[in-house]
């Protein structure tokens, strides 16, 4: 589909034809009609363990589970966390969650106790799914959050904890007797929120994105354009986490679609290799440091890689360097980028066969208009000038839960504004070039400055605190402090490293290091004046 140029300077990426999810009653019966359909057909695979699981038993699990949350006082619209690494029962979980017409609200496995208790905070999940790595932590921080009515353990038994359930002993149980066909309720699906993931958008601490029912829906019936591979005749692997927004849609897409997709729970060299080997892998979700790995790691000669056809990145910018690398070494007849937000369901741009300049992140997807605004005047811009993307769409969020001023000012008559600057050449495709919001990538996962700085804040011996990402070939960007010290304090590097270590999930570690500076710059308002700081690191020398 080629974009239009609507009045205004609003490119339009054509409207979505396919209306068969959104024409359904729910996601939940969506995505089970879809898991029945596909019968015998091999839909998962765990590399680790190798076992393959059939669609006829993802179907059979969900609607087991989806029984046992009813059973256990899940209702339509109730929330349900869960914690978990990529793995089978992850997928039941959400699944049976839809299915039940619940909100799934995933969490990072890396969070610390704080981390957790901030996202449980804002999604109010009445009972939690958690991995036998997230158990004791979840039970943890759920005893002092009474909302929190039960957890159940993915794997493992109940005995430690009360009120933890083991997800096996619930399966198993013949108290649960499962009827063989299950109707999820009706959906309002404009308002019934489908998932709560944690982004911070354009500034401040993280916020629950709301993706409702219809912008999942839609968003899926977009992946169907007769211009998309098929997805339903390749292999396909992911290491991308599930709980991250990239990670979770790409696996509702995927069950959508009947793709054998072949998974892993972290990502560990010679099991991606090997996996690619030994499925027959075509195409696989990345991220940019797993695209550098490919291109540079000597390893990687040691396996065969020619099943491999289409590399999808996303999540964070990927050099051209890189991608010519990859093209070189191995081969890869077709790596395309995407660019979206947690905010906008998946990506919003994507590379096809015919616009896929290097170094571009693609032509609109139908359904997306955008507009590039000026940040400093408004003005909409025309082709080959740089501003703000502002994106509009159905996979548009319905906002973030419990904060209508974030939310009105990151959607202002419709348009999610991003926080990107980029443009659109003389062909509509689009450019990213720098981000004017305060978010740090490490590694494609978000680290919001602001959390980092409010936590370094409570340090005694820290009068002041600004952290920026500092540029790097591998992760992208690693988070670094500029601390102001209190008068007359001994405190070193080691000690800010460390305090934010034990505080913090892994991304948010400041890997990037830490300045001592007499004073943090700021506008005559207080906000910190970062472009000043990101500056001053091309400058080592120069002081503030
Ligand atoms: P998240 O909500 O965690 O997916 O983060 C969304 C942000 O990641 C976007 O607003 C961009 O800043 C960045 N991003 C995602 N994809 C790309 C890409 N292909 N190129 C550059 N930045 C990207």
């Amino acid at each position: 589909m080629t974009s239009t140029l609507l009045p205004g300077n609003i490119v339009y990426g054509g409207p979505i034809t396919a209306h068969e999810a959104q024409d359904y009653r729910s996601l939940g019966q969506y995505v089970l009609d879809k898991y029945k359909s596909f019968g015998d057909q091999v839909v998962m695979i765990d590399a680790v363990t190798g076992v393959e699981y059939t669609a006829k038993y993802l179907y059979e699990s969900t609607v087991r589970m989806a029984h046992i949350l009813q059973k256990l006082g899940v209702k339509h619209n109730d929330v349900v966390g869960l914690s978990s690494e990529n793995n089978i029962s992850f997928a039941i979980a959400m699944f049976a969650g839809f299915a039940v017409g619940a909100t799934v609200a995933p969490l990072n496995v890396t969070y610390s106790d704080r981390e957790v208790d901030h996202a449980i905070n804002l999604s109010h999940p009445k009972i939690i799914f958690a991995s036998k790595m997230t158990v004791d932590l979840v039970a943890k921080v759920a005893k002092r959050n009474k909302f929190v009515k039960g957890i159940i353990a993915l794997s493992g038994s109940s005995k430690n904890h009360p009120n933890v359930y083991s997800f096996t002993e619930l399966m198993s149980n013949d108290k649960f007797k499962t009827p063989a066909d299950f109707t999820s309720p009706l959906a309002n699906k404009i308002e019934d929120v489908a998932l709560i993931v944690c982004s911070s958008g354009t500034t401040g601490l993280p916020k629950g994105v709301q993706l409702t029912q219809f912008n999942l829906l839609a968003t899926l019936d977009s992946q169907i354009q007769p211009t998309m591979m098929p997805l339903n005749e390749i292999t396909l692997l992911t290491v991308i986490p599930w709980f991250h927004a990239f990670g979770c849609l790409t696996l509702i897409t995927c069950a959508c679609m009947g793709t054998r997709l072949v998974y892993l729970p972290k990502f560990e060299e010679n099991l991606f290799l090997g996996a690619i080997e030994k499925y027959r892998v075509m195409m696989a979700f990345m991220v940019p440091p797993l695209m550098v790995f490919l291109a540079k790691h000597p390893i990687v000669d040691k396996y065969d890689l020619s099943s491999l056809m289409v590399l999808l990145c996303g999540a964070a910018p990927l050099s051209r360097e890189t991608e010519d690398q990859i093209k070189e070494r191995i081969g890869v007849p077709f790596i395309r980028q995407g660019y979206g937000l947690s905010e906008s369901t998946l990506s919003v741009l994507v590379q096809n066969d015919e616009f896929c300049k290097p170094g571009s992140v693609g032509v609109l997807k139908v359904g997306i208009s955008c507009k590039v605004v000026d940040p400093d005047t408004g003005k909409i811009l025309g082709k080959n000038e740089r501003g703000e993307l502002c994106f509009k769409g159905d996979g548009i969020m319905k906002g973030y839960i419990g904060d209508t001023q974030s939310t009105q000012t990151a959607i202002k008559d419709g348009w999610l504004h991003t926080g990107d600057i980029g443009y659109f050449d003389d062909d509509f495709e689009f450019f990213i070039v720098d981000r004017i919001k305060e978010l740090i990538k490490y590694k494609g996962f978000q680290v919001p400055p602001a959390e980092i700085e409010a936590l370094l804040l409570t340090h005694d011996d820290i009068k002041d605190v600004a952290v920026i990402g500092r540029p790097d070939e591998e992760a992208g960007e690693l988070p670094m402090a500029f601390v102001v010290k209190q008068a007359k304090v001994q405190l070193t590097e080691e000690d800010v490293i460390k305090f934010v270590h034990e505080r913090a999930s892994p991304a948010k570690r400041l890997r990037g290091g830490v300045i001592f500076v007499d004073e943090i710059p700021k506008n005559p308002s207080g906000k910190i004046l970062r472009r000043i700081l990101r500056d001053m690191l091309k400058k080592p020398k120069s002081k503030l």
